[in-house]
């Protein structure tokens, strides 16, 4: 009898000598990859009875579906705000696969492969400069660990006003002021029964600025009458990377009561180089903290953290916990990631960012910041000089935010982003700020170098000439 499952698992040397081939043919080739693909694929619904087993389904996979993977994690796909994957990183995926740990318990349950991820914890913290008294842990994305920072910070405002929101459900009106929050949060807000359309818009600072009016929010905070609410602040907006004024919101802080959030999802990352760490000074004080793993610590998909104060613990214990499953013990007994965060059932997340953490140190990290800073500005220059194209805000970090030059043509702009987009060679994503038509190019990618700059600009020249 031929069972496909057996003949893989005696296969099993020869299946993953292949994969381990294919993989690095990929990725020896990732520069010259497309960035883009307009290849036709269709799908099928049917299951037949008798499966293939892994080589023959590699074989169908390889025809259908491989030759319109793109180069997301290539030198030149800059559209939203996509790493990619360093070497480190990878070898520590492939392994969380192989090993296939249920990551959750640091005592007592047998599997104890979460005491890497608390180990991680600390290591990120460290490379952040941030205090030890944040507790965190890894979720599947900035979406996710907004919603787990926002999700206890619900709590917070439930026992502020008396009352346990996590068991007796939401109720009242809570206020909720930020000025340039990312989709994300507010798509928590909706998530976490607190309504998406019922946050309080912060004034954001003069001169073509993303970032809270420090005196909009302190009119906006004393206007509350001493009702507690959350403030939602940006680490580095998604279009110009601005960064609001923590140092103040710290002070505010004193004398007002919210709970504080930052989404810092790639913006954190100006932390590890020392020319830019002071626009994150002050974040220390915040209660909570979004930072993305899948985007400038260039781990896989889907890694990122969440930093909470830890005297918040029992907060979060509060909404997250698994109060009515007697067998996974008491919540508050012994940490395990299970009443920590959404999910139950989860890989060990951290291992990637574990390998990478370790196998490249503050000074790879450092460097990898600062050449994506470099690179963006090169960019940024390349566009300022331009007579096709301008620069919509100043490049305060990794990314360049920029229009085609001239009023008329915003009708041109969509042409434009498609027609490069099409060459296959680079990849950038349209936006829209202060109601202008834009393009932002999102530097985070381990891989990219000047040349890839220089060509990039030599095809933005090329198709601006041609419209
Ligand atoms: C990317 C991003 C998010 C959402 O992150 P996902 O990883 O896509 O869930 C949230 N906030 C900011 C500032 C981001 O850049």
């Amino acid at each position: 009898m031929n069972d496909p499952i057996q003949q893989d698992l005696l296969q099993f040397p020869e299946l993953l000598e292949k994969v381990k081939e294919q993989g690095l043919a990929y990725l020896s080739q990732i520069a010259d990859r497309p960035t883009h693909s307009s290849l036709p694929l269709s799908l099928t619904d049917h299951l037949p009875e008798e499966g293939v087993g892994a080589l023959a389904a590699l074989a169908q996979f390889n025809l259908r579906f491989e030759p319109t993977i793109v180069a997301t994690t290539g030198p030149r796909y800059w559209g939203f705000v996509t790493g990619g994957s360093t070497p480190a990183a990878v070898v520590g995926d492939w392994l969380t696969s192989i090993y296939d740990q249920n990551s959750f318990a640091t005592q007592g349950q047998g599997d104890l492969s979460a005491r890497l991820e608390l180990e991680t914890i600390q290591l990120l913290l460290d490379l952040f400069g941030l205090p030890k008294d944040f507790l965190g842990g890894f979720v599947t994305g900035a979406t996710m660990s907004n919603f787990t920072c926002l999700a206890v910070g619900r709590q917070w405002l439930g026992k502020q006003l008396g009352k346990d929101f996590a068991k007796e459900g939401v109720t009242g009106q809570l206020p909720v002021l930020t000025a340039t929050p990312h989709s994300s949060a507010i798509k928590s807000l909706s998530l976490l029964g607190m309504g998406s359309s019922r946050y309080t818009r912060v004034n954001v600072m003069p001169g073509n600025r993303e970032a809270i009016d420090i005196t909009d929010l302190e009119q906006k905070l004393a206007a509350l009458n001493g009702q507690p609410c959350l403030v939602l602040s940006s680490g580095g907006t998604v279009n110009t990377v601005d960064f609001d004024d923590f140092r103040a919101i710290a002070q505010l802080k004193q004398r007002y009561d919210f709970w504080w959030h930052i989404d810092a999802a790639f913006g954190g990352f100006a932390a590890c180089s020392p020319a830019h760490k002071h626009l994150l000074a002050g974040w220390e004080e915040a209660d909570s903290i979004t930072v993305d793993c899948h985007k400038w610590l260039n781990v896989p998909y889907e890694s990122a953290v969440f930093f909470v104060k830890e005297k918040h613990r029992l907060l979060q214990v509060e909404t997250f916990q698994n109060s009515n499953a007697p067998y996974l013990g008491d919540p508050l007994d012994n940490f395990s990631y299970m009443n920590f965060l959404p999910e139950n059932s989860r890989r060990l997340k951290a291992l990637p960012a574990w390998f990478t953490l370790v196998a490249y140190g503050k000074a790879g990290y450092r460097k990898m910041v600062e050449d994506c800073i470099q690179h963006a500005r090169q960019l940024g220059a390349f566009v300022a000089e331009s007579p096709y194209f301008e620069l919509l805000a100043p490049v305060r970090l990794n990314t360049v935010c920029f229009t085609l030059a001239g009023e008329a043509n915003q009708e041109k702009l969509t042409a434009f982003v498609s027609r490069l987009n099409d060459t296959g060679k680079v990849f950038m994503t349209p936006t829209v700020y202060n109601g202008k038509k834009g393009i932002r190019a999102a530097l985070v990618n381990w891989r990219t170098r000047t040349t890839d700059i220089t060509l990039a600009t030599e095809l933005m020249t090329a198709t601006a000439e041609q419209l």
